[in-house]
């Protein structure tokens, strides 16, 4: 059973954490509610806890560090880097690097957690085993001048421990004594740990499995409502690697997307801005595309009925023409506003002169004016 793992290969640390924790997750979290039950405040603290790493590691390490979707505030890069680090993802600097790399090089060797070797692998293979080039921090340079990041970058490991187990400890002992601190520590603490850390692997593995692609189909990522739940809103997994930029990666109105409504929420009490968005003209664009490709390819199939060809070649033909009208409504769009900017041009210039010959009349009247 044990003959085909690479033992030469195991990150000891990291896989005795992913499955010791994960053990106690499984063992004496259900002994704990078993012999103390289960109140309000241990359900409260797990629900804080979750949201206050979750999105610290989607709002935080993947949005505004790794694509720099917006600018946010210290005390929000602060938040995010103290509680990120407690979901024990290592540190913000180290994540930005493999989740760069991960876009840079997607679905090719290179990429840190490549779906093609596996759904075990992209989720948590890739971490257990020491597949990786030594990382050298060539694609975060910008990151490296941050004080904040730099700080925390040294200090993971301690911050980890004092947010994920002491802090939850703490509060439960204040609580209710020794054994609420010890069920915050195994509930709000080691299992959150674990049920958090599965969730934002998800993105890697689930997020490039499960799900349709409606921008591109050049790479894996997939877009689900289903992910989205479980990764707090990074599930348009497609929509993000297509534009990575983008605060937003459930663009629509009624896509589930938490980080992005507290992002939103963010920039109006102004601890956030420069909020980076695409056109929506462009992402219609990128729809239209994909939209032509895959009748392409159906129109490709040699096993098509007739009555399914004539289907998927007036529908192509459909979409043929609605890109050549928007081709053309965008032409004449951009000659329209050539026309306007030469009128307003011309008009600056005739304001320009009136006003140096107003002053030269001035100049001629009242010469010390
Ligand atoms: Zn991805
Ligand atoms: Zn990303």
């Amino acid at each position: 059973m044990f003959k085909n793992i690479p033992f030469h290969r195991v990150n000891w640390v990291t896989s005795s954490f992913l499955i010791g924790t994960l053990f106690l997750s499984l063992t004496a979290v259900p002994l704990y509610i078993w012999n103390f039950g289960l109140d309000w405040f241990q359900c409260a603290l797990f629900f804080v806890m979750l949201c206050a790493c979750g999105f610290s590691i989607t709002l935080g390490y993947h949005r505004m560090f790794s694509h720099l979707a917006f600018r946010g505030h210290w005390s929000v890069r602060l938040f995010t880097l103290i509680f990120g680090a407690g979901a024990f993802e290592n540190s913000a600097l180290m994540w930005s690097c493999e989740h760069r790399t991960h876009h840079k090089f997607v679905d090719h060797d290179d990429d840190p957690y490549d779906i093609n070797k596996g759904l075990f692998h992209a989720h948590v293979g890739w971490l257990m085993f020491k597949l990786r080039p030594v990382l050298t921090y060539e694609n975060v340079t910008d990151l490296q001048k941050d004080k904040l990041v730099m700080w925390q970058h040294r200090h993971t490991q301690t911050i980890a421990v004092l947010v994920a187990f002491v802090l939850p400890a703490i509060l439960g002992y204040a609580w209710d004594g020794w054994s609420a601190a010890l069920g915050a520590f195994l509930i709000a603490g080691v299992a959150r740990v674990v049920f958090l850390q599965h969730c934002t692997f998800c993105i890697n593995s689930l997020c490039h499995w499960i799900g349709k692609r409606p921008y591109s189909s050049r790479c894996s990522a997939r877009d689900s409502w289903i992910t989205a739940v479980v990764t707090f809103g990074e599930g348009y997994h497609n929509y993000h690697h297509e534009f990575q930029h983008d605060y937003r990666n459930g663009v629509k109105p009624w896509q589930f997307d938490p980080t992005k409504w507290i992002i939103w929420t963010l920039n109006l009490v102004g601890l956030a801005d420069n909020l980076r968005r695409v056109p929506s003209e462009k992402i219609l664009l990128a729809e239209l595309g994909e939209a032509q490709r895959r009748m392409e390819t159906k129109l490709e199939c040699p096993h098509l009925t007739d009555g399914a060809r004539a289907y998927f070649t007036s529908a192509y033909e459909r979409l043929q023409a609605t890109a050549t009208e928007w081709a053309q409504l965008k032409t004449a769009q951009m000659e329209i506003t050539r026309e306007m900017m030469g009128e307003l041009r011309e008009e600056v210039r005739h304001a320009i002169e009136s006003l140096k010959l107003r002053d030269h009349e001035l100049a001629r009247v009242a010469p010390n004016a």
